[in-house]
């Protein structure tokens, strides 16, 4: 058993730079041109970086990319979902809902609108969709390349996003937002980064023992297919989809695309004893209302009754996990047991107004004219993210905190 009083932030892969944001502004006024601002020194472009910032023109601060791989507890990944930003699909995306071999293709706003608002029922009045009813998709065993059944996670609304409209050479269209990520030869690429005559796998019928070599009968699977064309297709309100692990896709469109948020999943493995205990450093005590709340040290006394109390209740409830699942009860049993106070990963992927917003709310800074009072735990994964940002883009992030630290 091992306790931690710690996070960890990594940048697992990046694509994020100040000068991202310059050719991405100057496209207004230059066109095409743009481009060669991307090799531009940006310094010369702090004053429009500033500008941009201070008078919240926010989409040239998107086009850029970061994924962090983060190890917390999952109390902070509780907070942390709560972020909806980022990769996202237009409201008329059809998303295919229902058994493998009877589904129907649904438009993922209504999908939206039945999980938030409630399912009509059958006399025309409204009902509470149960959250046992998340309704099944489809999703790609990245193993065997086929594609399955999966229940739904989470469906939510992203805000107003540019979209891109990408065509195959078969016909296939998908308009979705510039960061979501769609796979090609085996890796998940962003929109942006996507060209004619690049690769992306989509829904196809495939002989079923293709990925073994031992042929079986046609399956739904998915084949690769070429990329005619990628446009800018306007703007609109964006949705995105959460799908459980281990694959963490769907299909759109006929197309396979990624969701944003990969955690790790409870019930494809054993989870491991990692819990959280605050450190000494954590400030334990309470005081004030809600909304004005401060936090001042604990005494020794309440240090101490806060390390035990933790270790004991991790110990007992995890023993409790083991013994079920040596009775052979399913791990996505067994896991209720588990306190929010275990580790938890996953890998976050955002770009750099996203992270804006992320920080301006979970930190507390003397800078922000607008104060936050985050947890102190998402607080530590913000700083840390927040650290490794700043070496990435450090004009965007100087002008973020002198345009006190509002996401434009
Ligand atoms: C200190 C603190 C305390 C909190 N306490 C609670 C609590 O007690 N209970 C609780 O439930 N939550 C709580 N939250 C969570 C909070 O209410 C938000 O859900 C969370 O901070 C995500 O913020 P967001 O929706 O702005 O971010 P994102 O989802 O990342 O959205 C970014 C921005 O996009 C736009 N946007 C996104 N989706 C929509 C949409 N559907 N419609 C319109 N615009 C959209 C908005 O401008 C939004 O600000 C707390 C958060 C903080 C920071």
């Amino acid at each position: 058993m091992e306790f931690l009083s710690d996070v960890t932030v990594e940048l697992v892969r990046h694509n994020a730079a100040d000068s991202d944001v310059v050719w991405a502004a100057r496209v207004s006024t230059a066109g095409e041109q743009s481009l060669e601002a991307v090799h531009q020194d940006p310094e010369r472009s702090r004053g429009l970086i500033n500008y941009l910032m201070r008078d919240r023109h926010g989409s040239p601060f998107e086009h850029n990319s970061m994924t962090f791989f983060i190890s917390a507890p999952i109390l902070v990944f509780r907070e942390f979902h709560r972020h909806r930003v980022g990769w996202c699909l237009p409201g008329d995306a059809l998303i295919p809902v229902g058994p493998l071999t009877n589904g129907v293709n649904k438009k993922i706003k209504d999908i939206y609108a039945d999980w938030h608002e409630g399912v009509h029922d059958s006399v025309g009045g409204v009902r509470e969709l149960p959250s046992r009813r998340h309704p099944t998709t489809r999703t790609v065993n990245l193993d065997t390349g086929l594609i399955e059944s999966a229940r739904i996670a989470d469906v939510f609304r992203s805000g107003i996003k540019p979209i891109l409209k990408i065509t195959t050479v078969h016909g296939k269209v998908l308009r979705c937002s510039p960061d979501h990520a769609l796979l090609s030869r085996g890796a998940w690429v962003k929109a942006k980064d996507l060209a004619p005559a690049d690769l992306i796998s989509a829904q196809a019928t495939v002989p079923a023992g293709e990925s073994t070599g031992v042929p079986g009968p046609l399956r739904e699977g998915v084949r690769d297919e070429e990329i005619l064309s990628v446009v800018p297709d306007g703007e609109e309100e964006t949705y995105d989809i959460s799908m459980p692990g281990p694959w963490h896709n769907f299909i759109a469109d006929g197309i396979v695309v990624h969701n944003s948020y990969n955690e790790e999943s409870g019930r494809y493995r054993e989870l491991q004893p990692v819990f959280y205990v605050p450190g000494r450093e954590r400030r334990l005590v309470q005081q004030g209302k809600p909304g004005k709340y401060t936090f001042v040290e604990g005494d020794d006394e309440q240090y101490k009754l806060v390390t035990e109390a933790m270790e004991d209740s991790y110990r007992r409830s995890y023993e409790a996990y083991q013994e079920m699942l040596k009775a052979g009860i399913a791990r996505e049993v067994a896991r209720a047991v588990l306190p929010v106070g275990l580790f938890s990963s996953m890998y976050a992927t955002c770009n750099a107004r996203s992270l804006m917003h992320f920080l301006s709310l979970r930190t507390k800074d003397e800078r922000a004219t607008v104060p936050s009072f985050p947890q102190r735990e998402i607080e530590m994964v913000a700083e840390k993210m927040e650290a490794i940002w700043a070496g990435l883009m450090p004009l965007t992030y100087a002008a973020f905190n002198a345009a006190g630290r509002v996401a434009p």
